[in-house]
């Protein structure tokens, strides 16, 4: 239904380009149900926009239905139409009211006779719980029943397919879960669909697939179960599991551990980890600094820490070593027991030249 090749799409900032969309390239099937998520400013919204035309990519294709929209002989707006929009902020019609914000698009841009339109626009305010507000004007409403106004008047142009542009990140928590019941409503009905969103639990039920974008890509995409369960790529992984981490790279053994102790204080300040905590990333750091690792290249940290799960792990990095670590001639015996006695589990792999070591903390 829709194919996207190397879409990109560069905004001047500052009289500087900025290129936000580098390499998109997906393809949306009839009856999909798509998340796109991400962390901020990856380009979501934007990559949305390009799709609908309501900002003109720097380069790339987008088919519809085998139309290229950005020819520039193809009729933008007939295209369009198959494509309904719904927006964070709901952008009706505030001096109309909600029966003629539902109705008025097919009147003038369908050219429906008044009296049907006005029907089939009580219909859909019907199926997403509204009928007894046609008459009321949008300033009486709440956000969550401006937002499934909007929902109506999109549908009321009969699209082929609906985007939405985080549809309840404007929305008082009490209202989401309405706006989200309306959404897998249409999912369930087959409505192909397009969100950007940043309500996981929701994108892991309603989708076929999920896009995780990322620096301006599609940088991994697979069902909800790959992308959430088994995330292939650690940018999504530390996306999905709300990994804060925090690292240290370190050449030589003139390393400050002072310096690092006190990074180690912020950082578990910042996310409110417990004392016990912060005390054994301390000594885990120690331990493993002077009495395990053997130096046999830099040496690099990760501290992680899922705000998901709230559990604290340490990937460790020891470059040009291809021998075990804890089995190894040089372990100091206290230190290692001290080490395995702050975790709960511990791995170590070979990674090319480098030694991996994962250091689960207990909590
Ligand atoms: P997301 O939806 O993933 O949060 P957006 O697509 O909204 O990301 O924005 C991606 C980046 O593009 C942001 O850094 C934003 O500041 C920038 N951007 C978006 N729209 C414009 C614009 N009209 N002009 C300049 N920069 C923009």
């Amino acid at each position: 239904m829709i194919t996207v090749r190397h879409l990109a799409k560069e905004y001047i900032n500052n009289g500087e380009p900025f290129r936000v969309l580098r390499d998109v390239n997906c393809q949306i099937n009839k009856g999909e149900v798509i998340s796109i998520i991400g962390p901020s400013g990856t380009g979501k919204s934007t990559f949305l926009r390009c799709l609908n035309h309501l900002e003109e990519a720097t380069a790339g294709q987008i088919e519809i239905d085998g139309v290229d929209i950005l020819d520039r002989n193809t009729d933008v707006s007939l295209l369009r139409r198959k494509m309904g929009m719904v927006f964070q902020n709901f952008n009706l019609f505030n001096h109309l009211s909600i029966l003629e914000n539902v109705s008025v698009g097919p009147v003038r841009l369908l050219g429906v006779p008044k009296a049907q339109a006005q029907e089939q626009a009580m219909e859909l305010l019907r199926m997403v719980g509204l009928a007894e507000k046609a008459n009321a004007m949008p300033a009486e409403l709440s956000g969550g029943q401006k937002q499934r106004v909007a929902i109506a008047r999109c549908l009321s142009m009969k699209p082929d397919i609906i985007l939405f542009d985080e549809p309840t990140s404007a929305l008082d928590p009490t209202m989401v879960s309405e706006v989200l019941a309306v959404i897998r409503q249409l999912a369930k009905q087959g409505m192909t669909m397009a969100i950007v969103t940043h309500e996981m639990n929701f994108a892991r039920d309603v989708s076929t697939r999920i896009f995780f974008m990322y620096d301006g890509v599609i940088y991994e995409e697979g069902s909800p179960s790959q992308i959430f369960d088994h995330p292939a790529k650690p940018e999504t992984k530390a996306f999905i599991q709300r990994i804060r981490s925090l690292d240290f790279n370190i050449r030589n053994r003139d390393f400050d551990l002072y310096g690092m102790n006190s990074s180690l204080e912020n950082f578990c300040q910042k996310y409110a980890l417990p004392q016990s905590c912060l005390n054994r990333a301390q000594l885990l750091v120690e331990e493993m600094l002077h009495g395990i690792l053997p130096f046999t290249g830099p040496i690099h940290i990760s501290v992680e820490y899922s705000e998901l799960d709230y559990t604290l792990n340490m990937t460790i990095i020891q470059e040009n070593c291809t021998a075990s670590i804890f089995d190894g001639p040089d372990v100091d015996d206290i230190s290692s027991t001290l080490v395995r006695g702050y975790c709960t589990e511990i791995k170590e792999e070979q990674n090319g030249d480098n030694r991996e070591i994962i250091l689960k903390i207990k909590k």
